[in-house]
């Protein structure tokens, strides 16, 4: 094992020290901070292709992908010649634009799961709302959510479960009322009896349940087979929406997300992320009949400024063209799975306690012996100190993850073998170090 000294942050350091006197904790989203991790945030400079580049002038190999976004990873020149060649005709009209109608038939052509979308401008507006679609669809009040997904910002879904079974949510976050936290049930993930008994509870009253069928905000949470289905099924039996949210799993695991990799049809779906190119894009998307309720055709009312924007539209369509060339989404796996099973590998054969979820090309470092994590109350706190090591280490040897043990990792098209070696090797590395010290 090399001896690695830590990178420089001096030009990082100063950066952060000013932005602590513009923004609340120094950043504009919180887990930007660092505070899980080792050192002061790293500013970025720049991006291109897998790698990006920090104030210091330290590089890495990326594999946060601005949380997701990024499949094509930084500055694909698909992606910025059609940003740059949209504004060459100005940046915003609030009138409609042929691109809107380009980027919702490229989706719509290519997605069985919904007839009708409507372009909003990030994941959290998409799903707030979803859920008001749903709630004025159903003529009910009442949402229900797993613990360990998150949606978002959203009032009604800063909320956490609170004592026993089948429980109104306590929010999770100051600010929230509690009215709201009481329109939210909260139950965990993966667990069938939980699900009958706030159906039967609650009969007649839940507008829709809202999942990550994907669940990736809070470790990579895989659900076990069968249980979409039976969310599924449920809610059709109680007249229940289901709501989607794909704002991670949308484009990621597959063009039509994780309704197409499992075969589910959602009522309702929301996506965000990869939908705009690396621009702020959100979206949701229904069957014509449920969409036909919102505003100007229906009663519910949902606006934006800036949303269907051309340029943000621009991007989305550059990079959604090129997941639908042959190959893209199954090429990407190969190169993760490859990646993922050489790790498993070498941990197996020193004997580490650690394991790799996987989906797809999106991957988390779980410290743990466990096969399986399914709730968000079977990860183990206390091993995010070993997360908090890792990462610096991992820093130091060139690679980029989150900072957060808590956030999954993604693969780009655009990473090279190179890349997907020099992140193995120090991976191994890193895991020495996490294990031996
Ligand atoms: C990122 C995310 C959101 C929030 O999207 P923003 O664009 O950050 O508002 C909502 N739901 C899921 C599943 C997400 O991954």
């Amino acid at each position: 094992m090399t001896e690695i000294t830590d990178i420089s942050r001096v030009k990082s350091a100063e950066l952060y020290e000013k932005a602590k006197t513009y923004f609340p904790g120094g950043v504009n989203s919180p887990v930007r901070a660092f505070r899980s991790v080792y050192g002061t945030p790293l500013f970025i400079q720049k991006g291109d292709g897998s790698h990006i580049w920090d104030a210091d002038g330290n590089e890495f190999v990326d594999f946060c992908g601005s949380w997701g976004p990024l499949i094509l990873g930084h500055n694909h020149p698909a992606v910025r010649e059609k940003v740059i060649s949209v504004m060459q005709n100005g940046m915003s009209f609030g009138a409609p634009t042929a691109l809107e109608n380009e980027l919702a038939e490229l989706i719509l052509s290519n997605n069985k799961f919904i007839e009708k979308i409507r372009f909003v401008s990030s994941g959290t507006e998409a799903v707030m709302s979803a859920i008001r679609l749903a709630r004025g669809y159903t003529k009910r009040d009442k949402i229900l959510k797993f613990e360990g997904c998150y949606h978002g910002h959203v009032d009604a879904l800063l909320v956490k479960a609170g004592s026993g079974l089948v429980t109104f949510g306590e929010t999770s976050s100051a600010g929230v009322p509690k009215s709201f936290a009481d329109e939210t049930i909260v139950i965990a993930l993966n667990d069938k009896d939980a699900l009958q008994k706030a159906f039967a509870e609650f009969k007649d009253q839940i507008a829709a349940v809202i999942i990550e069928p994907i669940p990736a905000n809070n470790g990579l949470l895989l659900q076990e087979g069968g249980f979409l289905q039976f969310l599924r099924e449920q809610c059709t039996a109680n007249d229940t929406l289901l709501i989607f949210d794909e704002v991670i799993s949308g484009f990621r695991v597959g063009f039509e997300g994780a309704a197409g990799v499992f075969g589910i049809q959602p009522d309702i779906i929301t996506y965000g992320k990869i939908i705009g190119g690396g621009m702020p894009v959100g979206a949701y998307g229904a069957s014509a009949t449920i969409m036909s309720n919102v505003s100007p055709q229906g009663p519910v009312y949902q606006a934006g400024t800036l949303s269907g924007n051309p340029v943000a539209m621009g991007a989305g369509i550059a990079q959604l063209t090129e997941l639908l060339k042959e190959n893209f989404y199954q090429d990407l796996e190969t190169k993760t799975t490859a990646f993922v099973s050489a790790i498993q590998q070498y941990v197996a054969d020193k004997g580490y306690e650690f394991k790799i979820f996987q989906i797809g090309s999106i991957f988390w470092f779980a410290f743990t012996g466990q096969d399986h994590i399914r709730r968000a109350d079977e990860i183990d706190a206390n091993s995010m100190s070993h997360f908090k090591i890792f990462h610096r280490e991992l820093l130091n040897r060139g690679i980029y993850l989150g900072p957060s043990g808590y956030e999954v990792g993604f693969v780009s098209a655009v990473h090279t073998a190179d890349d997907m070696e020099k992140a193995k090797l120090a991976i191994f590395d890193s895991l020495d170090v996490v294990y031996n010290q």
